[in-house]
């Protein structure tokens, strides 16, 4: 799939007070969601990882069993584990809020090497 036009995707309904669109492709799939106040999606889970970015409003959402207000500028600590070294650490909201308003980091970047593999990483590029 090339550039998306979300003004041609379907349009569906989900839920009540809520439009669906998502253009998806082989191996990605993007959801545009829209809803009214009080539209409310039911718990539900998925196979794979999912990100959000909310672009406008304020929304109760819940994550196994943790439920924050999230919106506009909002960061959640996201825990990972190094895919080098296998040891867990923790993307905290602030390095996050840094990476992507004050570097203004690629906004599909994702935690997957603790500190001190990265900085391996980058010297083994280098060289
Ligand atoms: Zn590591």
């Amino acid at each position: 799939m090339g550039f998306v036009d979300l003004s041609k995707i379907p349009t569906i309904t989900p839920i009540p007070g809520s439009t669906l669109r998502t253009p998806f492709g082989q191996n990605l799939m993007l959801s545009y969601l829209e809803m009214e106040d009080g539209a409310e999606v039911p718990l539900h889970h998925h196979p794979h990882e999912q990100r959000g970015i909310l672009l406008e409003g304020k929304v109760q959402h819940t994550i196994g069993d943790e439920t924050h207000v999230v919106e506009r500028g909002y960061y959640l600590d996201q825990p990972f584990t190094c895919v080098d070294c296998g040891k867990d650490e923790v993307w905290t909201a602030t390095q996050q809020k840094w990476w992507y308003e004050v570097a203004k980091g690629d906004v599909f970047t994702t935690a997957r090497r603790c500190r001190i593999c990265r900085r391996r990483d980058r010297e083994r590029r280098t060289e």
